[in-house]
């Protein structure tokens, strides 16, 4: 969600953070705005782009060696330049930024009220700044402990940065469920809520954790638990390149990496599948194989297209493993009173690895027993850490806002480990083993071919771009499948899209077909496919547009549809890799032949980091 950058150094401070934010971007934000630092301190913010506020500077002060920046994603207050941070302490001393939510702020704010405190927004954001500058005015001490000492007294996530216009050389830090991670230059540190603003500085960074704070100077990184204890900062390398978050010359990060996935599937099951020997080599899995093969239960948690992967995964498990698997919404698995018994495994699915509601869920299933593996795109995020064992998916940088070649590397790590449990259990025979391992090294291949016909798809869209709704069906494999494109077309192309299993629609959505009406069949061979089909004369005998996915060589399929888009053949188990390409595509050029920002669609966030 929101951005966060903040540097301290020899260099212009401005450019730096105005960079960041233009890569912060894509997690998706309404306003922006940065404070310096030099003889003075200076804030300013506007509601909109990062380009609107960096058109407001043109000509006024931005000369400091020392800043912070933040992209606001509004949750109290609405989105205007007065709700914008970064904000400005009642002293004037002070200058914060904030991702995520202060609970507790309507009881801190009712404090600072009567201790004759005014605020300028409707934020929870400057009730905590308020509260830490009364903190450190009444007690005359330095920022850094009055930071602690407030922080004790918060419910909530957070990620902030601070400056102090008394200190012209140090940022102070402190996250609780909103990531932090600070690089580490020469004489220099650069701090952001990810690495893409960094990378292109250093390659050196620190994750900060939970309950840690931060003293950032430019020659120095002190890392201190709320306890004023010292921790020896963990320097990881960054394992990204800088071309790895550029566009490379695709109009929108979305189309690029929709177009990467022969090449992202390809690295995620490169150095683990081994077809000719009949071998996936994956240590978390290996490591706790005992608890994998035997548990009782898998839950998977997620939330959206993860949610959609994890779907996709139940059937697959239950198939091949014969394991019981639920499927969960992080969101409401944390906060019901959910039956986790000893020995159940949780599975938790996101891309960016700092999903808050997933993280939280995953907290709640260690306390009661539960081994946590986690599925996740960001290395060293806090899912990833949160987690006992786990698989990444190796996609690469996700700029666009809608994920796509997450989904497909999500389910490349899946299917390897039901596979992979699977031949352990006894659960698979020899012969549909080696076939799935064959099938799974032919995906990047198949994908290729599939965007070889990216054109096809585009006559579709653009043929029903100004539909209002539209209808994805699918059954079995390929029901999660119909979840995800309607998604990806509500997202992207506001086009209000409905997903069923194509049975189910006789139970109510069959009211809504008209002439007009688009239904999309994910359709391609497998075990269902004659259903399907019956489920297309259906429609077609209430007159629907039907369009469809099906496999080459289908010959009914088309005699039922006006519209057909062909993909190569797969088994059943390996097809909603596929299938899902074209619905990716669907909803990239409805969305861009109906002007809208595909990379950035309004309201949404990139990694959802907010409950
Ligand atoms: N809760 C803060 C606000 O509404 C921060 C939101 C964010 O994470 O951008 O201003």
């Amino acid at each position: 969600m929101c951005g966060i950058v903040g540097y301290t150094g020899p260099r212009e401070a401005y450019p730096v953070i105005l960079k960041g934010l233009k890569r912060l971007e894509y997690r998706g934000y309404d306003s922006a705005g940065v404070a310096l630092l030099n003889s003075g301190l200076k804030v300013y913010k506007k509601k909109g782009k990062v380009a609107d506020l960096e058109e407001s500077l043109i000509g006024k002060d931005v000369h400091a060696n020392i800043g912070i920046g933040h992209t606001r994603w509004a949750t109290h207050g609405e989105p205007n330049d007065r709700n914008a941070h970064p904000h400005l302490s009642a002293s004037g001393r002070l200058s914060m930024i904030h991702n995520g939510i202060i609970e507790n702020y309507a009881l801190i704010k009712k404090e600072l009220l009567s201790k004759g405190y005014a605020f300028k927004s409707d934020t929870d954001t400057e009730v905590l700044l308020n509260f830490i500058d009364e903190i450190q005015q009444h007690n005359d001490c330095s920022l850094e402990e009055a930071v602690r000492v407030a922080l004790k007294r918060v419910v909530g996530a957070y990620c902030i940065l601070l400056i102090d216009k008394e200190d012209p050389h140090t940022i102070i830090a402190a996250r609780k469920g909103s990531p932090l991670v600070i690089g580490i230059g020469k004489g220099e540190h650069f701090l952001a809520s990810d690495a893409t603003p960094i990378i292109e500085y250093t390659k050196e960074v620190v994750y900060v954790n939970d309950y840690e704070l931060a003293i950032v100077r430019p020659d120095e990184l002190i890392l201190k638990n709320l306890g004023n204890e010292k921790i020896t900062p963990y320097i990881t390398k960054l394992d990204m390149d800088l071309a790895a978050i550029e566009k490379g010359g695709y109009e929108h990060f979305m189309l690029k990496e929709i177009f990467e996935q022969p090449k992202t599937i390809y690295d995620c099951l490169r150095g683990r599948l081994d077809v000719a020997n009949g071998t996936i080599t994956m240590a978390g899995v290996e490591n706790y194989m005992e608890q994998l093969k035997n548990a009782p239960r898998i839950i998977i948690i997620a939330c959206g297209t993860s949610w959609h992967a994890g779907l996709v995964a139940e059937y697959v498990i239950e198939d091949l493993c014969r394991i019981p698997v639920e499927v969960e919404y992080a969101s409401e698995f944390r906060y019901r009173n959910p039956v986790v018994n000893k020995g159940d495994v949780i599975i938790a699915i996101s891309q960016s690895g700092e999903t808050a509601d997933t993280l939280v869920a995953i907290e709640k299933a260690k306390e009661q027993g539960a081994i946590i593996f986690g599925v996740v795109n960001a290395v060293g995020s806090s899912i990833a850490r949160a987690s006992h064992a786990g698989a990444y998916t190796h996609s690469g940088p996700e700029i666009g806002v809608a994920s796509t070649k997450a989904f497909t590397g999500q389910l490349a790590v899946l299917n390897m480990i039901a596979l992979k449990i699977a031949k352990v259990k006894g659960t698979i025979s020899d012969e549909r083993y080696h076939n799935l391992l064959a099938e799974l090294e032919a995906v990047p291949e198949k994908v290729e071919a599939i965007l070889e016909n990216a054109d096809a798809v585009k006559a579709i869209a653009e043929k029903y771009k100004d539909s209002s709704d539209a209808l994805f069906l699918g059954r079995g494999y390929n029901f999660p499948v119909a979840l995800e494109g309607a998604l990806k077309l509500k997202e992207i192309s506001y086009i209000h899209a409905e997903g069923y299993p194509a049975a189910e629609m006789k139970h109510g959505p069959i009211a809504l077909v008209t002439e007009t009406l688009p239904v999309v069949f994910v359709a391609t061979k497998d075990s269902y496919h004659e259903k399907v089909v019956s489920n297309m004369q259906e429609i077609k005998a209430r007159r629907g547009k039907v369009i469809s996915i099906i496999t080459e060589g289908d010959n009914i399929s088309p005699t039922l549809s006006d519209d057909v888009f062909v993909v190569p053949p797969a088994d059943e188990v390996i097809a909603p890799m596929l299938s899902v390409i074209p619905l990716q595509l669907l909803s990239y050029y409805a969305g861009t032949a109906k002007g809208y920002n595909v990379d950035m669609p309004r309201n949404l966030a990139k990694s959802v980091t907010v409950e």
